[in-house]
């Protein structure tokens, strides 16, 4: 049994009556293939605009698509698109089976690029396919607002906002995450109160409730704070412990470059204050054994982080006294920089001690933030979108995050699992290789 190319084809793109091929062009120079595609004359449409069934062609336009590649070969498709005259005014194109609305792409070739997006850059996109990048970003943005306009947030009750960088320099993007389903909702531009209204509104959108939210989770930006009073009044704020030890940590460096200055033992020490005792190298052991008996004032400092470490830990008894007696302590070190920061800590002592009765933090974001920082990589030079983010960061949420787990130390290689596959971006976000079942 022969089957003709037409026959073929009309199969492979599941064309159906009144559709038909009339022209399959090949062109090995051109390395490029053709599909003409013609609908029967006399045949009725259904209107696109207002649904009427049977409304005669009023006139054609000739479009074009671009398909799966046929082997290596870009692959078009043709035809003249009938228009039918709406009662409710104006003439519209009928709806092809073969593409979405106002698409350059066939279904078939949108589908591919999101799933290519998945693996790999818009960059690397364009590239392979050889086309605009702003092409392939309109296809994502497409189903990314597909998809989030499905998005129901009515359970959301805690939340956790924290900003990154967004370019080298000013630019930064705010990420809001369920806490309880350690799941992204909102991400936008701005870390100021404009970005809490925004995810307000966001959350209204879908079926969420600004009542409903009575954990929030932030830094000390007085931006969040306010915007969070202003717009979730049922919240209460918790602190995040990480933005604190933050804030600790900028103290130790403060005073160590201080004393640096007259003290070159402490040259070339600044990670070892930064850490743990428990986190510390070989190395950095001897060198912490070696300054631990001198009277240094970073040592003070570094004991008085340890102490404020400690502090997450205690219980609802005694959460608030040792706070005090750290506060005490702190503030007549006589170090500058550990008595400023004490002193932001008393200014927002009900956020600090409302970590012991929350136990909620932002340590999750700390995962997609480096997502975020793959995914500004991967759009280098282009206008970044928050739909962007959010495909991102939606796409097998949780597999991401786990995966920023997996990434090695000393390498900057991504990894995203996949069902049962490990897949490793390399350092471009490139597909490196492939591990695991299919
Ligand atoms: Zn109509």
């Amino acid at each position: 049994m022969s089957i003709s190319q037409e026959a073929l084809f009309k199969l492979a793109l599941n064309l159906e009556d009144p559709w038909y091929i009339t022209l399959i062009d090949f062109s090995a120079e051109g390395k490029q293939l053709d599909v003409h595609i013609d609908f029967e004359s006399g045949r009725k449409f259904p209107c696109a605009k207002c649904g009427k069934p049977e409304c005669s062609v009023h006139d054609t336009i000739e479009r074009t698509w671009r398909h799966l590649n046929f082997f290596q070969f870009k692959t078009y498709i043709h035809c003249r698109v009938p228009r039918t005259e709406c009662k409710d005014g104006g003439v519209k194109q009928v709806k092809v089976p073969w593409a979405r609305k106002g698409s350059g792409f066939t279904l078939l070739m949108d589908s591919l690029i999101v799933l290519m997006a998945q693996h790999m850059t818009v960059t690397a996109i364009a590239e392979m396919i050889d086309e605009h990048d702003t092409r392939i970003w309109r296809v994502l943005e497409y189903y990314v607002g597909e998809a989030r306009s499905n998005e129901d947030f009515s359970e959301v009750k805690s939340v956790g906002v924290d900003e990154t960088s967004r370019a080298k320099g000013h630019k930064y993007v705010s990420v809001f995450i369920d806490l309880d389903k350690s799941k992204v909702v909102h991400v936008c531009e701005g870390k100021d109160a404009s970005t809490i209204e925004s995810f307000k509104s966001d959350l209204e959108l879908h079926k969420g409730c600004s009542e409903n939210i009575n954990n929030f989770c932030c830094d000390m930006s007085p931006a969040f704070i306010s915007g969070i009073e202003n717009s979730f009044p049922n919240a209460s704020i918790t602190f995040d412990k990480f933005h604190v030890m933050k804030l600790m940590n900028e103290a130790i460096d403060k005073v160590r470059r201080e004393e640096q200055s007259h003290n070159v033992l402490l040259k070339k020490t600044r990670y070892l204050w930064l850490k743990n005792p428990e986190n510390l190298t070989i190395k950095q052991n001897e060198t912490f054994g070696s300054l631990k008996n001198l009277r240094l004032k970073t040592l003070k400092a570094y004991s008085i982080k340890l102490a404020l470490r400690d502090f997450w830990n205690q219980d609802q008894h005694s959460a608030e006294g040792y706070l005090k007696r750290w506060y005490f302590w702190a503030t007549h070190s006589r170090l500058n920089p550990v008595i400023d920061c004490a002193k932001t800590i008393k200014k927002h002592w009900n956020g600090v001690t409302n970590y012991i009765k929350t136990k909620i933090s932002n340590g999750i974001l700390e995962g997609t933030n480096s997502l975020i920082q793959a995914a500004k990589d991967s759009a280098r030079g282009f206008r970044i979108n928050k739909e962007f983010y959010y495909y991102y960061l939606s796409e097998d949420r949780k597999a991401r995050i786990q995966s920023t787990h997996m990434k090695q130390r000393g390498t900057k290689n991504v990894f995203v699992v996949q069902g049962c596959r490990l897949i490793n971006l390399g350092q471009e976000g490139n597909i490196v290789e492939v591990l695991g079942k299919n």
